[in-house]
C-alpha cells in the first residue's frame, strides 16, 4: 500500500467534465468513487465512477476500447464491483490513472468526444448497491460510543475488560443491506418493559440510526491464512458510508448473551459510492492516540505504518427532516458532525483481527465500522446517545421533538475530506425514510 500522493491527486487537476470543476462538489476529479446502476434506457446493469453530476460508465468505457491494456479491463464490464474489488491494487491504480487521462482537461477533442458517449447524467440512473455483499461484519471501533452506550446499558461497567485489547465486533447480516434512499421499514419485535413481568410483541418504540463508515474488502484471503497488519491495507479497496438502523427496545431484551441479532438485521443502509483507498491517501492521518496508561495493541495489531497512516480524516455529518419539515417547507437539520479519525481501531487492524483466527474474507465483504462517536455532544453519532436515551429531547423547527426516530422521518448521512493544498472530496450521501411498521 503506497502512502504518497501523485498527479491523480494534484489539486489543479481539472475535467473537461465542467460540474466536476464546481466548489463544493463531492466528485471532483480527484475521487473518481465506483458505484454500480441501471441505465433506465437499456435497462441495463454497469459499474461506473462518479464525476461531476454525471456517471462514466465503465462497460462503455471498454466497449470503446479505452480501457485498452489495462487488467482490470474486464472487471470493467461486470455487473457489480465485486470483479473490480478482487483485482490488485497496483491494478486499479492503474484503472485510475487512465481514467484521470481520460477525464482531465487538454485531453484531446477526439477523445472527449469517445468518452463523452459513456457519460449518463446522474439523475438518469437507478443507482444500486455497488457490491454483492457476500458478508457483512459490524465492528464497535469508537470507544466515546463503547463508553456512552456502555454507561446506559450497565451504569457501574460501562467498558467491558476486553475494549482495549480486541476490535470488538459482531457478525451483522449481509441480505438486509440496501443502497441509500430504500424506504426503512419499522421493524417489529419482542421487548420487554423494565417494569413488565413478561415481554410483548410489537413495532419498535426506539427506533434509532447509527452513523458508521463501511469498509469493502479487496483481494482478501484464503481460509486459514491470516492477513499481517503490513498487508492490510492491499485489502481495503475504499470506503462508503452506513447506517446501521438499531431498535433500541428489541437490543435491549435480546443483546445478552450472544450480542446484536433482529435489533440491527432488519435493514442496513449505505451509500451507493465507493470512496478508493487511492483517493483518500492525501487524507491519511496517524492513527488514535491512545491516551496515556492504556494498553498498546498486541504485537499482532501493531505497526509503524499504522501508527502513521492508519487513520482517515473523514469528517461525518447526519442530518434529520421530519414529515412535517418537508411539508412545512424546512431543510433538513444538521444533528451531529464527527470525525472517523477518533476511532479506537483502525480498517487496518479490524483487517487483521478479522482474519486473525483464519476466517477468509473475500472481494465485496463490507465491515463497518460501529457508531463514530467523539468526545464532545455534537460528535454523537446515534440518538440514543444524543438524547441521553430519550431524557434530553431534540427540538426540530417545526417545535416537535424527538427522543427517537419517528415514522416519515429522513435520516441523511453525509461524509468528505479536506486537507489544505489538496481538493475536497466527497461521499455522497446516505439516505432512508422511516415507514410506519405493517
Ligand atoms: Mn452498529
Amino acid at each position: 500500500m503506497s502512502h504518497a500522493t501523485d498527479r491523480t491527486h494534484d489539486r489543479d487537476l481539472r475535467s473537461w467534465v465542467e460540474s466536476a470543476n464546481r466548489e463544493g462538489s463531492d466528485f471532483p476529479i480527484q475521487n473518481l468513487p465506483f458505484g454500480s446502476f441501471r441505465r433506465r434506457d437499456s435497462g441495463q446493469t454497469h459499474v461506473g465512477v462518479a464525476i461531476g453530476d454525471q456517471v462514466l460508465d465503465l462497460s462503455a468505457c471498454e466497449n470503446a476500447g479505452l480501457l485498452e491494456g489495462l487488467a482490470a479491463a474486464e472487471a470493467c464490464t461486470a455487473h457489480s464491483l465485486n470483479a473490480w474489488m478482487a483485482c490488485s491494487a497496483e491494478d486499479r491504480r492503474a484503472l485510475r490513472r487512465r481514467l484521470v487521462e481520460l477525464l482531465e482537461e487538454g485531453t484531446a477533442p477526439g477523445r472527449i468526444q469517445a468518452v463523452g458517449k459513456c457519460l449518463v447524467p446522474t439523475e438518469e440512473l437507478e443507482l444500486l448497491l455497488p457490491a454483492n455483499v457476500g458478508d457483512y461484519t459490524d465492528f464497535y471501533a469508537s470507544v466515546f460510543h463503547a463508553t456512552n452506550i456502555g454507561k446506559m446499558f450497565r451504569p457501574d461497567n460501562p467498558l467491558l475488560p476486553n475494549y482495549k485489547h480486541i476490535p470488538i465486533g459482531y457478525h451483522g447480516r449481509a441480505s438486509s443491506i440496501v443502497v441509500s434512499e430504500t424506504p426503512v421499514r419499522r421493524p417489529q419485535g419482542q421487548t420487554k418493559a423494565d417494569d413488565a413481568d413478561s415481554p410483548t410483541f410489537g413495532p419498535s418504540k426506539l427506533l434509532d440510526y447509527e452513523l458508521e463508515v463501511g469498509a469493502f474488502i479487496g483481494p482478501g484471503n484464503q481460509l486459514g491464512h491470516p492477513i499481517p497488519i503490513e498487508e492490510a491495507e492491499d485489502h481495503l479497496v475504499g470506503l462508503c458510508l452506513v447506517n446501521d438502523w438499531s431498535a433500541r427496545d428489541l437490543q435491549k431484551w435480546e443483546y445478552q448473551p450472544l450480542g446484536p441479532f433482529l435489533a440491527k438485521s432488519f435493514t442496513t443502509t449505505i451509500s451507493p459510492w465507493v470512496v478508493t483507498a487511492e483517493a483518500l491517501t492525501p487524507f491519511r492521518v496517524p492513527a488514535f492516540e491512545r491516551p496515556e496508561g492504556d494498553p498498546q495493541p498486541l504485537p499482532y495489531l501493531s505497526s509503524p505504518a499504522n501508527e502513521a497512516h492508519g487513520g482517515v480524516d473523514l469528517t461525518l455529518e447526519v442530518w434529520l427532516q421530519s414529515e412535517r419539515m418537508r411539508q412545512e417547507g424546512h431543510e433538513p437539520i444538521r444533528l451531529s458532525r464527527g470525525n472517523f479519525a477518533k476511532l479506537y481501531w483502525t480498517v487496518a487492524q479490524m483487517i487483521t483481527h478479522h482474519t486473525s483466527n483464519g476466517c477468509d474474507l473475500r472481494p465485496g465483504h463490507l465491515l463497518a465500522s460501529g457508531t463514530v462517536s467523539g468526545p464532545t455532544k455534537g460528535e454523537r453519532g446515534c440518538l440514543m446517545e444524543l438524547t441521553t436515551k430519550g431524557a434530553e429531547p431534540l427540538e426540530l423547527p417545526t417545535g416537535e421533538t424527538r427522543k427517537f426516530l419517528a415514522d416519515g422521518d429522513e435520516v441523511i448521512l453525509r461524509g468528505y475530506c479536506e486537507r489544505e493544498g489538496f481538493v475536497r472530496i466527497g461521499f455522497g450521501e446516505c439516505r432512508g425514510r422511516i415507514e410506519a411498521a405493517g
